[in-house]
């Protein structure tokens, strides 16, 4: 409904920081398939922990609008093995590219964050008012902490500058270009190759973290990035914006689904002495639900098609 649209972005420049990644992948493909095509910047060129080097990219390349996708993240080994890394990494990154779009005048920037954010004991499914109610789940504190920063950036620039700048908080994430390392990835990237090389050479088991029983909420990475571009037209406002699948699964069901998604056939073992994490993050995702977007792929389906990017592009 066009005339509900507070920000067309057709004929925008719009610059996805972090285009590499599961979700900056997403945004590009989402921006082309509408007929815009954003600008991006190779890691290699541009090191968005770098101040000067930042604001000077921004300035030259003058977007309309900042989608800040850039982020260091990982599963849960990889929160606890480098907390430095994630905190550090993530505070830079949002205090350079948030600074630097207003420095250049940037119209409307919406910064990513997570459903890691909210108290580990906040009531399911998760309001966005929870924010700051309680203690964070220890394991992804440091990236928890730099992903509330980014939020209080934001408001911050809006209330003292008039900064037109926008924070989401998905739920978990998973799709075709997500990061297949099985020590750094998260659940399901990392079981599903663990479960693909367990079927190729016959084993019987496979192992997996934890008890099984915590939950967690998944969303597909293209759903992901409509809701995005849906929030960028729609919403202007200072409080973040839950984005979320709207059911959850414990983590024994997951296991189930990705080797049936595999075809492994075997047993599900559980290894109790690696970490659960938070017990359950399940958002309430009124606001976007509000704004008439709803996630199109289910889980089975889209671990059917993640698995299927797997194989023709990793495996
Ligand atoms: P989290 O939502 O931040 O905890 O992110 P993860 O995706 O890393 O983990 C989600 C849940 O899956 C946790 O309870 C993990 O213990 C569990 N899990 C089970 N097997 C694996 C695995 O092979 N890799 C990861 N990352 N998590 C696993």
């Amino acid at each position: 409904m066009t005339q509900d649209i507070l920000y067309p972005l057709d004929d925008k420049r719009i610059w996805v920081a972090g285009h590499t990644g599961l979700v900056g992948a997403s945004l590009v493909r989402a921006l082309q398939d509408r007929g815009i095509e954003p600008l991006t910047v190779p890691r290699g060129q541009l090191d968005l922990r770098r101040q000067t080097e930042t604001q000077d990219w921004i300035n030259a390349h003058k977007p309309d609008v900042i989608i800040l996708a850039a982020a260091t993240v990982g599963g849960i080994a990889a929160n606890m093995a480098r907390p430095a890394e994630f905190i550090y990494d993530n505070l830079m990154i949002e205090a350079n590219v948030i600074h630097g779009a207003y420095m250049a005048g940037v119209e409307k920037m919406l910064c990513l964050g997570s459903s890691c954010i909210y108290p580990k004991d906040a009531l399911n499914p998760i309001t966005e008012d929870m924010l700051l109610s309680g203690a964070l789940e220890p394991s992804n504190a440091p990236y928890a902490l730099a992903k509330i920063a980014g939020i209080e950036l934001c408001q911050s620039y809006r209330r003292q500058y008039g900064c037109d700048f926008i924070t989401a908080m998905p739920c978990n994430l998973y799709g075709p270009g997500d990061n297949f390392d099985v020590q750094g990835g998260h659940v399901i990237p990392a079981l599903m190759r663990r479960a693909h090389a367990a079927k190729l050479s016959g084993e019987k088991a496979l192992e997996v973290w934890g008890t099984g029983t915590p939950r967690r909420e998944f969303l597909y990475a293209s759903d992901l990035a409509r809701g995005l571009l849906t929030l960028l037209e729609h919403y202007s406002g200072a409080d973040p914006v839950n984005i979320g699948a709207g059911i959850d699964i414990t983590i024994a069901d997951l296991a189930a689904a990705i080797a049936a998604a595999v075809g492994f056939d075997g047993d599900l073992v559980f290894d109790a002495t690696k970490p659960d994490g938070v017990h359950q993050k399940l958002l309430d995702s009124s606001v976007m639900r509000g704004l008439r977007w709803a996630p199109q792929v289910g889980l089975a389906q889209g671990l059917q098609e993640t698995y299927r990017w797997f194989l023709d592009e990793y495996a």
